[in-house]
């Protein structure tokens, strides 16, 4: 397909990668998802013809990689559909899973539908830690699922989520990798935004734990090399310096939710004053080039101090604005991950904090359509400070699972 040769809003580059996130619904629960913490309120899905009008624009505009994703995008009974547009449109199509609703007919039909990627999440290698922090009993559907990647000739790319729960089994998590002769596998720690920063306290590793883990991931590359790839994504509480956050605001990424709302980044709709516009309403065009909502944090402008005068400022632009706004209410401060950051402390106490064994006490929140709808509530009636990492604490009663968490 022919590209638009009309010429680019000066200094903004197009988009490279279109995040499709198709649906929030899943028969998941994890307690890491990165899924807004309102995520229930999103009914309102893009239909089928929504999403290849999405698709359309998003190419004409330059984006070559797409990103399936939700929720449990295989939840949608058209995305065979929608794979097979995108993969006429030209696009490298790849299929983010944690395998719930993958059968045999259906890998079969992506496959004639072009779909060129996918990538499957496991919890853990043991099956009752995985099927503990997903609130399922998916272990084994998900092991069928990997042998159905290898059946249909597909890579092997496995996702395993790391925290303190699990990190202690990196090794056993390896093993089952190349077991199931995956060439590629991500483990990638989790990062705390949604419902992951919820449960910070218990998932956040200790730096010891890290440190072996991180030592294993070392003897695994040695030992096997380019036949399984691993990727060890360090949390960011544990450097002195941000990440520079989806390689610049509005530079490369663009999401679009389930109800077609457009964001620079999967959680950026938390940040205040900021009106994100739909691909129901504007060109997707329009609203990489032109939204305010998209120029917001573009060059440094909108920087304050120690960010501004930083020489190292092109390195990381200041970091996470959604981190920023979550550890110090501001979204224009520097990322507290930061230590030139006066809100340092916030990340050190809260790295302290991870050596205590009585992190324990608190109860992990799944992430359940049901506590989705009870944070709404509270915002809604001004009960609600969503920058505080605790929301549901006043509410949540000693569980089950508090016990069984203790067990691990
Ligand atoms: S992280 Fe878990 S609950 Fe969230 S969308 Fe993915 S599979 Fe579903
Ligand atoms: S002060 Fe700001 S720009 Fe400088 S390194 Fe820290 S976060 Fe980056």
């Amino acid at each position: 397909m022919k590209l638009s040769e009309k010429p680019r809003e000066k200094n903004i580059a197009p988009p490279l990668w279109l995040l499709a996130e198709v649906t929030y619904r899943c028969p998941l629960n994890c307690v890491f998802c990165y899924n807004p913490v309102d995520y229930a309120k999103q009914h309102n899905e893009l239909t089928t013809a929504e999403w290849v009008k999405v698709l359309r624009e998003g190419r004409k505009m330059g984006a070559a990689q797409l990103g399936l994703s939700g929720g449990e995008p295989l939840l949608r009974k058209d995305l065979e559909e929608i794979v097979e547009e995108a993969r006429k449109l030209g696009y490298y199509v790849n299929l983010l899973t944690s395998g719930i609703g993958m059968t045999e007919e259906r890998i079969k039909n992506l496959k004639i539908a072009g779909l060129d990627h996918i990538q499957l999440s496991f919890q853990d290698s043991t099956k009752e830690m995985n099927d503990f922090l997903s609130s399922t009993k998916t272990f084994d559907l998900k092991k069928k699922v990997a042998g159905l990647i290898k059946e249909y000739d597909y890579p092997m790319v496995l996702n395993c989520v790391l925290h303190r729960l699990n990190i202690d089994h990196i090794e056993q998590i390896l093993n089952m990798a190349e077991a199931m002769g995956a060439e590629f596998v991500e483990l990638a720690n989790t990062q705390f935004y949604s419902w992951g920063m919820l449960n910070r306290d218990q998932l956040l590793p200790s730096e010891e734990q890290l440190k072996r883990a991180e030592k294993i991931t070392h003897k695994f590359r040695d030992r096997l090399g380019n036949k399984m790839k691993l990727f060890f994504i360090m949390p960011d509480y544990y450097s002195t310096r941000p990440k520079k956050c989806m390689n610049g605001w509005g530079n490369v990424f663009i999401t679009v939710q389930a109800d077609g709302m457009v964001l620079p980044c999967h959680v950026a709709s938390m940040l205040p004053d900021i009106n994100f516009e739909s691909v129901r309403n504007k060109s997707l065009d329009w609203i990489w080039y032109k939204s305010p909502g998209f120029n917001k944090f573009r060059g440094d402008d909108w920087m304050k101090e120690p960010c501004k005068s930083c020489p190292e400022k092109e390195n990381d632009l200041g970091g996470c604005r959604c981190q920023a706004f979550m550890l110090t209410g501001d979204p224009n401060a520097a990322d507290p991950v930061c230590d030139k950051s006066p809100h340092h402390s916030k990340i050190s106490e809260a790295v302290i904090a991870s050596q205590k064994p009585s992190n324990y006490e608190r109860p992990i929140v799944f992430r359940t359509d049901n506590d989705s709808r009870k944070i709404m509530q509270k915002r809604d009636k001004g009960q609600l400070d969503i920058t505080s990492s605790r929301l549901l604490e006043r509410d949540s009663k000693p569980s089950k699972e508090k016990s069984r968490v203790g067990l691990v």
